[in-house]
């Protein structure tokens, strides 16, 4: 670093492009969401793991793609090791399990949150760090992990309000089947993947012009988007897939997953508005090898809420043998952003729920007994710790925090043995015997809201 360059980085306290901070009050609305995320994962019996921030640049290299190649952090170490920032908690968990085989028990269900790095170009929704929330199942090829993962987003994303959200269904395998259909040979069948995913975006002549672009005659070109267009049922489309596509044992394969996937869904009582097939949904990442989710909502225009898929090859890339894998991954921010937009929860601005002011030396002391017995009862309370002591000053203190109740003991509480409570919001009173004072704070809290009555 030059002697101007380190100048200025030490002068000016910004962060770098794409990464953030975040306020206590954006960070209670994100531990509001993280811990409702949690709630769910683990009632579907998905324990909690964690990794580290950094592995060998091994570890990480040749998953993602020749796109995820590009946006990797990847850097020597102090020791001049190859190192890579994750890039998602997917392949650092396929080295978690070939690491831990002898000590998990299959089929082993797993979530992890927690931030990860890509090297993106930042825009609203895109971020170089940002955190993601995965739920996997290792070791089954049952479709029933794979529909656990989908019905696992549907109550997570309603756990946090977020409605109209639809999980696309697609299969890796008919999109090689559609690409070998297409007469495109194996190794350009990324191409007609890439082309059919804009569908939505370039529309069906856009995607005609691209995959004739790419060398695929005009015929096929027709049959693959006749395909990818279908809508409606899952059961009516595939049945007309099985036959446009009979005599191509991957494409069969892939809907009698998918079938069993839907009958899942259905015995498991999945509201049929949350999930849809869409032939013409990719995804991006290489590893994927049989049913691929993504989570989108209509409203705001964020881009996917999600990504998942079955990835039955990647943790043999570790261990030299296969064990079958699916899940996906939540991103945190744009699950943030949308509840921020269309203010679906509410977070408190603080996590302090009563402020205790400060009289005068004398009553100081008391001031600290109130504390310690409120913090006792569960509540969360602060003392005034600011040196100048008016009571204005403090009473503005808890104002622009947002606590919601006030304490004061003065000389005229004291001598009553009263401590009084002001509810800011509403300038309300209450004077209460000092025996009272904690179960009377809380009744006043639960009043307020309603979750908080049970702590
Ligand atoms: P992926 O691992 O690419 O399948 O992404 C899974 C989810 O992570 C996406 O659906 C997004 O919600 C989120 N995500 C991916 N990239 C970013 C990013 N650069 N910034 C914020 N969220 C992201």
């Amino acid at each position: 670093m030059t002697r101007e360059a380190r100048a200025e980085t030490s002068r000016s306290p910004q962060v770098l492009r794409g990464m953030r901070d975040f306020l206590p009050q954006q960070m209670l609305l994100r531990q509001e969401i993280v811990d409702r995320f949690k709630a769910v994962f683990e009632r579907f019996g998905f324990e909690p793991i964690d990794t580290p921030l950094l592995e060998y640049y091994e570890v990480l290299a040749g998953k993602y793609g020749e796109e995820g190649e590009k946006l990797m952090y990847h850097f020597q170490d102090h020791g001049g090791r190859e190192v890579g920032l994750r890039y998602d908690l997917t392949v650092p968990l396929a080295r978690f399990v070939a690491a831990h085989r002898h000590e998990l028990t299959f089929p082993f269900k797993r979530y992890h949150i927690g931030p990860v790095f890509r090297a993106e170009r930042p825009q609203r929704g895109r971020y170089r760090q940002f955190w993601q929330c995965d739920v996997d199942t290792v070791g089954t090829r049952s479709m029933l992990a794979d529909a656990e993962v989908l019905l696992v987003w549907i109550e997570a994303l309603a756990s946090v309000n977020i409605p109209n959200v639809v999980v696309q269904v697609n299969h890796r395998k008919l999109l090689q089947a559609l690409a070998s259909h297409a007469g495109v040979p194996a190794e350009q069948a990324l191409t007609v993947y890439r082309a059919i995913d804009k569908l939505e975006k370039i529309g069906p002549e856009g995607v005609r012009e691209e995959l004739l672009r790419h060398g695929v005659s005009e015929p096929a070109a027709q049959g693959v988007l006749g395909l990818v267009q279908l809508r409606g049922e899952p059961g009516p489309v595939l049945a007309e897939v099985r036959q446009r596509l009979a005599g191509d044992p991957q494409a069969m394969e892939a809907v009698a997953e998918l079938e069993e996937l839907f009958r899942y869904l259905g015995l498991l009582g999945a509201d049929p508005r949350r999930y849809a097939l869409n032939l013409a949904l990719a995804r991006g990442l290489d590893y994927y090898t049989g049913p691929v989710f993504e989570a989108v909502v209509e409203e705001p225009a964020i881009g996917s809420l999600g990504g998942a898929g079955r990835y039955d090859g990647l943790i043999g890339m570790f261990l030299g043998e296969d064990i079958p894998a699916t899940g996906g991954s939540l991103g945190l921010e744009r699950v943030v952003e949308v509840v921020q937009e269309l203010q679906l929860l509410h977070a408190p601005s603080t996590v302090t729920q009563a402020l205790v002011t400060v009289f005068d030396d004398e009553s100081w002391g008391v001031a600290l007994g109130l504390v310690q017995e409120l913090r006792a009862g569960g509540v969360a309370a602060e003392v005034y710790l600011g040196e100048r002591r008016d009571l204005r000053r403090q009473v503005q203190y808890a104002d622009r925090k947002g606590v919601p109740l006030v304490l004061f003991c003065g000389p005229d509480e004291l001598a009553a043995g009263v401590v009084t409570i002001r509810e800011l919001a509403s300038g309300e009173q209450h004077r209460v015997a000092r025996a009272d004072l904690v179960s009377e704070v809380r009744r006043l809290l639960a009043a307020r809201d309603p979750r908080s009555a049970s702590t």
